[in-house]
């Protein structure tokens, strides 16, 4: 099981709750003192054996700087996993061909393990770096039945509003940017 130290006490080891599918995890630490009164409530994503640190394929086709990058696309917004992913592939249609040979995409036929599970294990790692901002959203258009996904953002200060917000339905996205899709 994944377990992480509340960032908040530092001598507090929290055992993670898997929340969906794709590998999200949702950490609460309920012990009292937190700056905000209450639990503590964060989140994070299950990593693979594979992708424990950015190295391999990950490394071989930049994802640490191109993740990111495609998360910059959006200057001040949250943006929902599936989001990143079209950005990535529409950017990098070459490299998303690739990894969709290794890892299969549930667009194409359905799979255990994804890419989106692979990108979004990687998101993890850049978001435990600090490369980038991790939040926990609702899934919206084809993603919605995950119930919730990871959301990400270039600024960690970002407040979680509405406005804020740029899903996979309000994006109007659909599977077409995913190579051999039949949606
Ligand atoms: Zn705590």
């Amino acid at each position: 099981m994944y377990a992480q130290i509340c960032p908040q006490h530092p001598d507090e080891f929290v055992q993670a709750v898997v929340v969906n599918d794709d590998g999200l995890l949702s950490y609460t630490c309920d012990r009292a003192g937190h700056v905000t009164a209450g639990d503590f409530v964060w989140s994070g994503v299950a990593e693979s054996n594979a992708t424990e640190s950015i190295s391999g394929l990950a490394a071989e086709l930049s994802l640490d700087t191109a993740l990111p990058a495609a998360i910059a696309q959006y200057p001040g917004k949250w943006i929902e996993y599936g989001v990143v992913e079209a950005a990535y592939a529409q950017a990098n249609p070459e490299d998303f061909a690739h990894l969709i040979q290794e890892h299969g995409h549930r667009a194409i036929k359905p799979s255990k393990y994804t890419i989106s599970k692979y990108l979004a294990s990687i998101l993890g790692i850049l978001g435990r770096n600090g490369a980038i901002a991790f939040h926990t959203g609702p899934a919206t258009g084809r993603w919605n039945y995950l119930g919730k996904v990871s959301w990400w953002s270039s600024d960690s200060t970002l407040e979680w509003t509405p406005e804020n917000q740029v899903s996979v339905a309000g994006a109007g996205l659909d599977a077409s940017y995913v190579p051999g899709s039949k949606d």
